[in-house]
């Protein structure tokens, strides 16, 4: 009877013990009961409506600022002409109303949504941004705006970036992607012509090819390797709402889970110690 009792108990322990983190139930019925954006709500409230969010962009202008002067007055004589590359969304544009919608409607991002709201043309520029940018434009100092929104977006892009007053956009500057993610091509495209004295940016992919497609581990790895450039050449916004921290980092770049299996992901990260 006891030796029954310490098997069973044996058993209960064990299942315990195997039981994986990631829930892979794919079971429909069951997916539908985690709202798909949910988790993003305490994200998007603090975008848009803490003073923090504001204080840290105007921080990173500030800083932009003085990186810029900082290399103009040590401008060698026979250099190229300057730039600045800059990322488009969370860098310079504020998305976060489709990110607010995409919670509002319980939908997931596609293509077709986000087009049609780039196609509106109404983002909002990044507190800081605008200042900074025509103040760099008025030195003689190049901007190139560098994103991963698709080619055929170009359009309402130049005319939004245009609307809210950026400098200098047009279809020579703003280089949107074709055929890759990676933006290293581009930016190598204009250190062909120019010294590229400072990159902006959201994700650490707008800044080296270094961070392309890595996971959280090495991408906190590179970042400590890299720790002088950042608030110096490469100037970081604050993005909380999404990036490859989360695909490629909390996801590990796979698009296969269920939105149980996100959630329980999420939470099977989150650090107790
Ligand atoms: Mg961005």
């Amino acid at each position: 009877m006891k030796s029954t009792y310490i098997i069973v108990l044996g058993l209960i322990i064990l299942n315990f013990s195997c039981k994986t983190t990631v829930n892979t139930d794919t079971n429909n019925s069951v997916n539908n009961t985690v709202p798909k954006r949910e988790h993003t709500v305490q994200a998007l409230l603090w975008q848009q409506q803490s003073a923090e969010y504001k204080a840290l962009t105007h921080q990173a202008y500030n800083l932009a600022k003085m990186y810029l002067d900082n290399a103009l007055a040590n401008k060698k004589e026979n250099s190229k002409p300057l730039a600045i590359v800059t990322d488009i969304d969370e860098t310079v544009l504020d998305n976060s109303p489709y990110n607010a919608r995409m919670v509002k409607y319980d939908v997931d991002y596609t293509s077709s949504t986000w087009n049609a709201w780039g196609k509106e043309a109404k983002a909002k520029a990044v507190p800081g941004a605008l200042d900074f940018f025509n103040y760099a434009d008025s030195k003689g100092v190049a901007v190139y705006y560098i994103s991963n929104r698709k080619i055929i977006q170009l359009e309402e892009t130049i005319a939004n970036l245009k609307t809210k007053g950026f400098p200098k956009a047009n279809t020579n500057t703003v280089l949107l992607r074709t055929t890759t993610n990676g933006k290293e091509i581009r930016r190598n495209d204009v250190e062909k012509t120019h010294e590229i004295i400072m990159l902006l940016g959201d994700n650490l992919s707008d800044f080296s090819d270094l961070f392309d497609n890595q996971p959280t581990k090495k991408r906190n790895n590179l970042v400590e390797e890299l720790k002088s450039k950042f608030g110096k050449k490469f100037i970081v916004l604050p993005n909380p709402m999404y990036g490859d921290w989360e695909t490629k980092g909390i996801y590990e770049s796979s698009y296969k889970w269920s939105g149980k299996q996100k959630d329980s992901i999420r939470k099977s990260k989150l650090r107790l110690h």
